[in-house]
């Protein structure tokens, strides 16, 4: 596996893997790997010739008061990860590298970001948007594969790259849990030993409104109170939000058809654990 600090760097891997006719698989993170990113990166290199993982904690999609300097990184432990799953090149840039000074370029996709994270997290988008198109535009893969744990994201980066032409397929992949179903995450080392055990109901949560959509349920708002209502019975889980949407617009519903998207966010100590889950509502 080779490793690249710079933008040059890649631009000179990627050139000779092209002049080789080779496909190149993209993987952006922000590092500190888990089951989830390597699913991710075994499923690039399956389907591609080269895998390349960008590992970036890009400051500009966090507020002021989130985590960004906390965020878990350990870039030896993710370079061994990364290697043993057989990812070809590591690009692992400073801030300074990606932002240099004088840097004053966005990327903004208004309404898909309107709404969950967006209204959650103002700003949030518009950083994670603009250093995609930059990744992107960098590494110019053939396919870039994202995770549909963060569901919002995946919306907001299909519009972007269909948006802008940029000619990179977007490949959606499924959510990895842990054994106990709940999403695996690299903020859920924020957990102390209870609120870990706590933070099962999150997903039980999810799985109890997709069952009462499956059992007849056509009522978005008594899906959305039966989920905060399973949240509840944990009290070192504090729901932000709950949200019963259209899986393609992400706008709300009143009466459920189609496919639905079952989107949280809760607090559990310090943590921030957003999850997610979609339901093809029968007929
Ligand atoms: P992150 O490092 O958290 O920015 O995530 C990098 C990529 O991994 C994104 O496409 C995420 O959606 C994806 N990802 C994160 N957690 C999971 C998970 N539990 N299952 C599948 N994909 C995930």
């Amino acid at each position: 596996m080779q490793v690249a600090k710079t933008v040059r760097e890649v631009r000179a891997w990627t050139k000779l893997a092209r002049a080789d006719g080779k496909t190149i698989g993209f993987v952006p993170t922000m590092g500190y790997f888990h089951e989830g990113h390597l699913s991710l990166m075994r499923r690039a290199k399956a389907e591609c010739d080269l895998c390349v993982v960008s590992l970036f904690v890009n400051p500009t999609q966090f507020g002021p008061s989130e985590d960004f300097q906390r965020y878990p990184r350990d870039f030896a432990r993710d370079a061994a990860m990364a290697e043993s799953v057989g990812v070809d090149l590591l690009f692992a840039p400073e801030v300074e590298e990606m932002y240099p000074e004088g840097y004053q370029t966005y990327v903004e996709v208004t309404e898909v970001t309107r709404r969950l994270e967006g209204a959650a997290r103002p700003g949030h988008f518009r950083g994670v948007a603009t250093v995609c198109t930059k990744l992107f535009n960098i590494v110019q893969a053939d396919r870039a594969y994202f995770g549909k744990k963060d569901y919002q994201q995946l919306k907001v980066i299909q519009r972007m790259v269909k948006d802008l032409n940029i000619p990179t397929e977007i490949v959606p992949c499924e959510t990895v849990r842990e054994p106990d179903g709940l999403a695996m995450s690299s903020r859920n080392v924020y957990l102390k030993p209870d609120e870990r055990q706590a933070a099962t109901v999150l997903y039980r949560a999810l799985c109890a409104g997709r069952d009462a959509i499956l059992a007849g349920e056509r009522d978005a708002k008594k899906v959305k109170v039966l989920v905060e209502q399973v949240i509840a019975t944990e009290p070192l889980v504090k729901t932000e939000y709950v949200d019963v949407a259209d899986a393609e617009t992400l706008e709300p519903l009143t009466d459920l058809q189609g496919e639905v998207l079952i989107s949280l966010a809760a607090r559990v100590g310090v943590a921030r654990l957003i999850d997610n889950i979609t339901v093809t509502v029968p007929d």
